[in-house]
């Protein structure tokens, strides 16, 4: 089902939790809403779903003004992070309960609820749990119970809010890309909510970047990886360094030292962020080059094909300079350059981009 969303605004109180979103979710797409904490993610995933109305724009549903219509008649299926199954009920009468609430009519037979329920149980590859009660099972058994109770009553759509967030690194990573699989198979509409962007890379057909409100890029997950948008979308994704100044003639000056650059245009004197990642990064000896912020190693950690090498801004940190730095080089580089912990170097961005930042543009 593809989900439009109109020029949606929502207040509390003073605070705009929306502010005039449009989007445009195809159908049978898996689509992560990710963004900081507060930034208004869940707002509108529950505006989506009709648990909360928005003051202002529309919900089309398949084209179909949905806006006034409740969560029931649009046909949604949620998983939240603490989605609390019926402790008193078997995993087996969790799944099947919103069948059996079903008015008579509707309401399938014993015999179709029993094999649908199977059905699913075998899709979440949890038959074997059927008969516990939900204090039976591990954190991760409970989410995928959880979404085979949302599937039971055939949603147009999944909304999923933080589904994974309350489970250790491992079962998460594990889950998520079980959930990439089922979806493969099932090809249901679904949005995701997360803050964490490597989830949002992994799982994810499409990309919804959200800040303060508003959408600030939509695209694949490479798209918004390689070309960030807006430096919010460069700070926010992906491990990344950065450098604030001016520009002066081609390069960026931060503090008494200068980055060079090219690409992009912008007038002498206009403040900017320059942002350079990890991968992205050169480090070079100190004295042998007249360009390059100076930094000091911290660390080095990994010795084989690459190493990850932590820096820090070499004595007191200046104003517009962040402290810490991060640069993959090869291993066999960090012999070459003879680099260890305390030595002074300078850095320089192969690859730097280099963003406006004239409305004090923050990035974290
Ligand atoms: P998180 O990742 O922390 O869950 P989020 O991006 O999902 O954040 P929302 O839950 O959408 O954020 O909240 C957006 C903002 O709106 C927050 O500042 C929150 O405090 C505020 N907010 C949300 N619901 C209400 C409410 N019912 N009453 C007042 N303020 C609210």
């Amino acid at each position: 089902m593809s989900i439009e969303v109109q020029h949606v605004n929502k207040t509390f109180g003073t605070f705009k939790a929306l502010d005039d979103v449009s989007l445009n979710f195809p159908d049978g797409e898996l689509v992560a809403l990710l963004g900081p904490s507060g930034c208004g993610k869940t707002t509108l995933l529950r505006v989506i779903a009709g648990l909360e109305y928005a003051d202002s724009g529309r919900i089309l549903l398949d084209g179909v003004d949905a806006t006034e219509k409740d969560v029931r008649q649009r046909r949604v299926g949620f998983v939240f992070q603490h989605y609390a199954l019926f402790r008193h009920m078997t995993v087996f009468e969790n799944i099947a309960f919103g069948l059996r609430v079903r008015p008579r009519r509707e309401r399938p037979s014993e015999k179709e609820i029993r094999a649908k329920v199977t059905r699913l149980l075998d899709l979440v590859q949890l038959g074997w749990v059927a008969n516990r009660f939900p204090s039976q099972l591990s954190g991760g058994q409970r989410q995928r119970i959880a979404l085979a109770r949302a599937l039971a009553v055939e949603p147009r759509v999944l909304l999923l809010d933080e589904p994974f967030g309350a489970l250790d690194a491992k079962v998460r990573k594990e889950l998520r890309r079980w959930l990439r699989t089922l979806h493969d198979e099932l090809h249901i509409s679904s949005i995701f909510v997360t803050h964490d962007q490597e989830e949002a890379l992994e799982v994810s057909d499409r990309i919804v970047l959200v800040n303060k409100g508003r959408i600030e890029q939509i695209g694949s997950p490479r798209d918004i990886y390689e070309t960030p948008a807006t430096a919010f979308a460069y700070g926010f994704i992906g491990a990344v360094n950065e450098f604030r100044g001016k520009v002066e003639g081609g390069y960026v000056r931060v503090g008494d030292e200068k980055l060079h650059y090219d690409g992009q245009s912008f007038t002498d004197g206009q403040e900017v962020i320059a942002f350079s990642r990890p991968h992205d990064t050169e480090i070079v000896p100190d004295g042998q080059t007249a360009d390059g912020v100076s930094a000091r190693v911290n660390r080095i950690l990994g010795n084989g094909s690459v190493a990850r090498v932590e820096l820090v801004a070499n004595g007191e940190a200046r104003e517009g300079r962040k402290d810490f730095f991060e640069v993959e080089i090869p291993g066999a580089e960090v012999q070459s350059l003879g680099l260890s912990a305390g030595q002074r170097v300078k850095l320089r961005g192969r690859k730097l981009s280099v963003f406006s930042n004239q409305n004090g543009n923050q990035t974290s």
